[in-house]
């Protein structure tokens, strides 16, 4: 038989791909590319109220941004409720599981009883051996697994290490509610039996799951999968990760202007490490990316060093890729939408020109929109306050003795027209930059932008003119 490994990602559609649940996604997708196997994707839809088409579509979009592809066709959990009706039944003529006819009551009791001795609520077995022909009449049991009630239970965790559990501690799980459905803990085990799943790389907060799942595989006389169970992601002062501290679905990050490539990076990072390299490309995440990597302890979300690591992707992105992922974010930032109305070919050129600039001086594409935003704008420009501050006649009278040199200029090319403002400034007297800042507010209508020969060469002749000309009163 095939040793394969056979990874699997497996969300409950929320609404979105949380960024908790996008770092188990990438983790899951390497460990099965760093091994040569496969990685399938199960949506646990048996929630049917929040489980939308929208929300299911959500998980699958924020997958195909961050570049992880799933193996096989997408398995739906509510298709599957037959077979793990089928799985309860098989355990309950093994005589694993029982029928349990213990009403509201007993069961509220149960709970007050184990409250009053500080223990936790525990289901204590009173239906394990009963015959079912005293259970009384016009209650609809559950089936209950028939778990150890002695002993411990161990995972073997290629994270935690191994934990132990005293079974004492794990009551006879339900398996089918009163009204036959399937449980959670059901479906889950027979899905990832059924899927051939070897390794279940997911949230720690489901290692008291795996111990009671383990129970359903032994129950079955199934293979127990191997177990790796990752600390959850917190907040940059350790408190459980928030709205606020980045607790986002990842089409929120898309829209906050972060490269894929960046997330994942980043994300790779949060909870794995290899030695101390903090950029990696895809191909070496896939080589060294490993299990026994994973940290034991809660990763912190930073936003400054996923900004930091952003920016580097930023900058050593090719110009044309970059200009590609600006245009493709567009539609879902702030001001992108009237940007992508003007983006004619002519646009497309000149902010391809301008990407060397812009890349240097941007650590998102919303920031770089906003950068790039002085060659959409429309004549005459609106000034803001510093720029208007900064063109006073003097500057003004400036940029009116400048516009006849720049004229005739050969080239329209940052090295000319760098040469001619530096005569004008010599001539003048004038240090570099009396000249160089109410070119810039004439020119963006702020007073921060990429190099201003840069953006006089960008704009082209014709419009960097006008823009002067609409500002500059005659010398
Ligand atoms: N659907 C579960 C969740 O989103 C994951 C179950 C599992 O990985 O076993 O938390």
């Amino acid at each position: 038989m095939s040793t394969s490994v056979v990874t699997r990602f497996a969300p409950s559609p929320t609404g979105y791909l949380h960024i908790g649940g996008a770092r188990t996604a990438l983790f899951n997708w390497l460990y099965a590319r760093h091994t040569g196997g496969k990685m399938l994707l199960r949506i646990e839809d048996t929630d049917r109220e929040r489980s939308t088409a929208q929300a299911i579509d959500a998980i699958f979009e924020g997958l195909r941004w961050l570049g992880l592809s799933w193996d096989d066709e997408v398995v739906m959990q509510s298709t599957r409720i037959a077979r793990h009706q089928e799985i309860a039944h098989a355990l309950l003529a093994a005589g694993r599981a029982y029928y349990c006819y213990a009403t509201p009551e007993e069961l509220a009791e149960m709970r007050e009883k184990a409250r009053a001795q500080g223990r936790p609520p525990r289901y204590d077995g009173r239906w394990r051996d009963r015959d079912p022909s005293e259970a009384p009449a016009g209650i609809k049991p559950v089936v209950r697994l028939k778990a150890p009630q002695t002993g411990e239970t161990v995972v073997e965790d290629q994270v935690q290490g191994r934990v132990v559990f005293p079974n004492s501690d794990l009551d006879d799980l339900v398996l089918l509610r009163s009204d036959g459905t399937p449980t959670y803990m059901l479906s889950v085990v027979v899905d990832d039996h059924d899927m051939g799943v070897t390794h279940i790389i997911r949230g720690d907060d489901h290692l008291t799951n795996a111990a009671r799942q383990t129970h359903i595989y032994l129950g079955m006389g199934w293979d127990v999968p191997g177990f790796a169970h990752v600390p959850l992601i917190h907040g940059p002062d350790g408190a459980k990760l928030s709205k606020r501290h980045g607790a986002l679905g990842v089409e929120a990050y898309r829209a906050m202007g972060y490269l894929p490539e960046a997330m994942r990076n980043y994300l790779v990072r949060l909870g794995w490490a290899h030695g101390d390299d903090e950029i990696m490309s895809l191909d070496q995440m896939i080589a060294w990316f490993d299990l026994p990597g994973i940290g034991r302890s809660p990763a912190r979300f930073d936003f400054t060093k996923l900004e930091n690591l952003n920016g580097h992707y930023i900058r050593h992105k090719d110009d044309a890729a970059l200009l590609d992922a600006l245009i493709a974010v567009l539609p879902v930032i702030e001001g992108g939408p009237a940007m992508l109305a003007k983006l004619d070919d002519g646009m497309r050129e000149r902010l391809l020109a301008a990407m060397p600039g812009l890349k240097e001086r941007a650590k998102t594409l919303v920031e770089l929109a906003g950068n790039a935003s002085f060659l959409f704008a429309e004549r005459p420009l609106a000034l803001d306050e510093k720029a208007q501050a900064l063109l006073d006649t003097e500057a003004r009278r400036l940029l009116g003795r400048l516009i006849p040199r720049l004229e005739q200029v050969g080239a329209w090319q940052p090295g000319p027209l760098e040469q001619i403002v530096r005569q004008l400034a010599d001539e003048e007297g004038l240090k570099l930059g009396k000249i160089a800042q109410p070119l810039r507010a004439a020119l963006t209508g702020t007073t921060v932008s990429p190099g201003i020969f840069d953006v006089l060469s960008v704009l082209g002749r014709d419009e960097a003119l006008a823009r002067l000309g609409d500002q500059a009163v005659p010398a």
